[in-house]
């Protein structure tokens, strides 16, 4: 199986992943925990490329052939071979990061993210958890963490209203492979619906 966990920054996906990482171990499941941009080694460096530097250091074009690139690695060097051997692969991000950030938030280039996909990745995931959270919200949370390191932090409230909106219309685009859950809720509570969706 292969599940996804998608959300605005600080909407508390990347610990929902961990705690269901953790669960599913607990019971005996082999589980694969990942994350993107980045999850593999050349992955990785392509997500340091990404995410340092000048903030106008990539034009979105550019932008998006890097994610991509990045993903088509994490694909093939970490997903596709755990899947292959039976694994449950759980990744923080995947395409629909993409087809929000890149496609819709930062720009109107959703056509050049599908064409790509359809090309060199294809592959979408079973199940998709789409943390939903208050932006304003997610944003303090986001700042007070921030490392000053990524070249994405501190975008601003209306880019995190975009990236809420963006991710609502995803999950309604997706229906079938997408569960909406209210991040705004102890983290327990969330946990517990994630297990939910997962065990369903
Ligand atoms: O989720 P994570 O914090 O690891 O993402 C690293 C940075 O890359 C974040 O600032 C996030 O907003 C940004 N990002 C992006 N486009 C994506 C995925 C992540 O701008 N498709």
């Amino acid at each position: 199986r292969f599940i996804t966990f998608e959300g605005i920054d600080g909407s508390g996906k990347s610990t929902q992943a961990r705690r269901l990482a953790d669960t599913l171990r607990s019971r005996g499941d082999d589980i694969v925990l990942t994350r993107e941009p980045g999850g593999a080694p050349g992955a990785e460096e392509i997500r340091r490329l990404l995410v340092e530097g000048d903030p106008d250091r990539w034009s979105p074009e550019t932008e998006i052939l890097l994610f991509t690139a990045a993903r088509r690695d994490h694909l093939e060097t970490t997903i596709a071979p755990a899947l292959h051997r039976g694994a449950t692969v759980i990744s923080d991000r995947f395409a629909d990061s993409t087809r929000v950030y890149q496609g819709a938030a930062r720009g109107d280039l959703r056509d050049l993210v599908d064409r790509l996909h359809d090309m060199v990745i294809s592959r979408e995931p079973d199940l998709t958890l789409v943390i939903d959270m208050d932006p304003e919200i997610a944003l303090n949370r986001g700042l007070a963490r921030a490392s000053g390191e990524d070249r994405f932090e501190d975008m601003g409230l209306d880019f995190q209203r975009r990236l809420r909106a963006g991710f609502l219309d995803l999950a309604r685009e997706h229906g079938l492979r997408c569960r909406l859950i209210d991040g705004n809720r102890p983290a327990d509570e969330v946990a517990a619906d994630v297990l939910k969706a997962v065990d369903a």
